[in-house]
Order: structure tokens, then sequence, then C-alpha cells
């Protein structure tokens, strides 16, 4: 199997989000665009109990996909389908604003730690404005995968002969938290046209003989096989791939579309109340 090779290393920016949420985000950078089917991806985190977050109070979306995983900490989530969740740590929600979903997301710190990631998938053109969807997972939900010093938690795609739970038709998307014990290492046969990354979010890994600096995300590059070993001191990362969509992508903030006319209407149909078009009602496990 051909090992794919580190392409980009993007060191994380840091934005200041919502009311004073500090975020690491690498994906949506000027430096990393996007990376189809992908369109952002933060990593947000406060180890400081006294630390006031805010949060994300009430804001549009349209034209895509949310993926939230959770670390440590739990999410308060309200939105215009009506939808009331709390995402507990190693939990996820994903959300298909497709059409317009108005949401707040207000992360909650448990014994002074909150942390996780959030994940923006396109949807193709003719799925844009599609009804929203909305599913929750609870940690138990997910599939665990233990193979000696190889723990793999999956929550979307194929590993080991499991199936994650979250299915994304249109990517394949393939979602894995990883954890490494002291000098183990995780191999992903992966097809060779899909986008694939890896961000080390604690320790140290390689991949390839090249480092996977923590807070950084490293685009790979061509070939059937992702393998990542750990450093001295172990390593955990997420692991993800997926099918690009390979469509024009025109962004604005919320508004992910395939033309600048798109975007307008949407701001348009925001501003006089009209985004929401449907609501839905919540799924999951
Ligand atoms: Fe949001």
């Amino acid at each position: 199997m051909a090992i794919r090779a580190i392409r980009q290393l993007v060191r994380a920016f840091e934005v200041t989000e919502g009311a004073g949420v500090t975020v690491h985000r690498t994906i949506g950078t000027p430096a990393l665009r996007n990376l189809d089917p992908f369109l952002m991806l933060d990593h947000f985190g406060s180890n400081d109990p006294d630390e006031y977050i805010a949060g994300f109070p009430p804001h549009p979306h349209r034209g895509f996909i949310t993926f939230t995983y959770m670390l440590d900490g739990h999410m308060e989530h309200q939105d215009s389908m009506g939808n009331r969740g709390d995402l507990r740590s190693g939990g996820a929600q994903w959300m298909k604003a497709a059409s317009g979903v108005i949401h707040s997301e207000m992360p909650k710190q448990t014994d002074g730690l909150m942390r996780g990631f959030q994940l923006w998938i396109n949807l193709p053109a003719a799925q844009k404005m599609s009804d929203p969807a909305y599913q929750e997972f609870s940690p138990e939900a997910i599939p665990e995968v233990r193979q000696g010093p190889v723990r793999v938690r999956l929550l979307s795609g194929r590993y080991a002969g499991q199936r994650g739970v979250i299915e994304d038709p249109n990517t394949d998307m393939h979602y894995l938290d990883v954890t490494l014990e002291p000098g183990a290492e995780f191999a992903l046969p992966l097809a060779g046209d899909y986008a694939a990354f890896v961000y080390v979010y604690e320790g140290g890994a390689s991949s390839g003989g090249s480092e996977l600096p923590q807070h950084s995300l490293a685009v790979l590059g061509a070939g059937d096989e992702i393998a990542v070993a750990a450093g001295p001191q172990g390593a955990r990362f997420i692991c993800v791939a997926g099918k690009p969509i390979g469509e024009a992508v025109v962004q604005h903030g919320p508004f992910v579309m395939n033309t600048r006319a798109e975007i307008e209407l949407a701001f348009r149909e925001y501003q006089s109340g009209q985004l929401v078009k449907k609501k839905a009602a919540m799924t999951g496990g």
C-alpha cells in the first residue's frame, strides 16, 4: 500500500468567534481556504475555570452541514427547527443546515474543562436548498474499537470491520478519534481520490517519517493508506476523510453556496426573516 505523505501543514489560526470564544481554525483560513468537501475546522477549548464562555448566540447557516464533536464539557443547543439538545463529553451532533437554520450553541465547562471540534461539510448544489435535519449522538452510541495500544472512536466511516454512526452519503465521510499509546501505530486504508487530514490535539505523532505537530492540521497527499505513529508521549488525534464534491464554493460567513447571487439571496432572506424554510424533528441515538 502507498502511504499518503503530508502535503501541507497548516498551523492553527486563532480567531474570536461568537461572544468571546477563542477557537483554533485550520481549514477555512488564508493558508487553506477549504479542503473539498470540508469547508472549516475549528478546535475550541478552555481549561481555565474562571474564563467566561459566552458561547454562540443565535446565528444562521445555509448550504452545508455542521458536525460538532465534544471532547470535554458540554454544549447546549437550540434551533429554529424546535430542537433542544445538550451535547455531552464524547457525544456528537450532526446538523444539516441545508435551506436554512438559525441556532445557538452554548459550550459549558465540566470540571473546568471544555474542548471540542466543529467541522463544516459541504453539500452538493442539488441539496443546498433541501430540508434541514438534525441528529444527536450520545457518547455511548459511538462505537469504540480497541486493538492493543490503539483505541478508535468511530464517529463516521469504516474501520476494522465496524461502521460509524453518522452517514454522509454525499462524501462517504470518515471521522475517527484516535488514541495511541507511546510508539503505537494506526493505519486506515482509504480510496485514492478522497481528501484526508489528521489533526493532533494531544501528544505528538508522525506520518511517513514527518512530524505531525500538536495543533497543526496535516493535509495528506495521494496514496491508499493513512499511517500515523505516536511519539514517546502517545498521541490523540482526529483523522477525517471524504470524497470531494467538485463544485464551485462561494462562502460568505455562515452561508456557503455555489454563486454570488445565492449568497446575496441568503443575506436578504435572513434580514427579512425568510431564511428558515422548514422545521424538522430531531433524531439520533
Ligand atoms: Fe453554528
